[in-house]
């Protein structure tokens, strides 16, 4: 299944064609609609096995991702041990 993924600037949809977005990573992607990029967030919530999707427009802080619930049953999700950005982010 692919995931829709709306920007959080411009509120469309961005499609993963790879299907090829990690679980549990903060990533970023250039947004199909405006171009511009955001930070978003694939997590499994553990309770209901949902998956939810997160989007910021700038890179989240530790005490947001931890304040993160499951859009479905609203349960905090359960982030692999500490979220790990992508090398691609270059942390700092
Ligand atoms: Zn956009
Ligand atoms: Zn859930």
């Amino acid at each position: 299944m692919a995931f829709a993924m709306h920007c959080p600037h411009c509120k469309c949809g961005n499609v993963d064609p790879f299907e090829v977005m990690a679980r549990g990573h903060v990533d970023w992607m250039h947004c199909s609609g405006c171009a511009r990029h955001f930070y978003f967030l694939i997590a499994e919530c553990k309770a209901c096995e949902e998956e939810s999707t997160f989007a910021w427009q700038g890179a989240p802080l530790p005490s947001e991702m931890k304040a993160l619930r499951c859009r479905a049953c609203g349960l905090p999700v359960e982030l692999l041990d500490e979220p790990t950005f992508s090398d691609r982010l270059g942390r700092g």
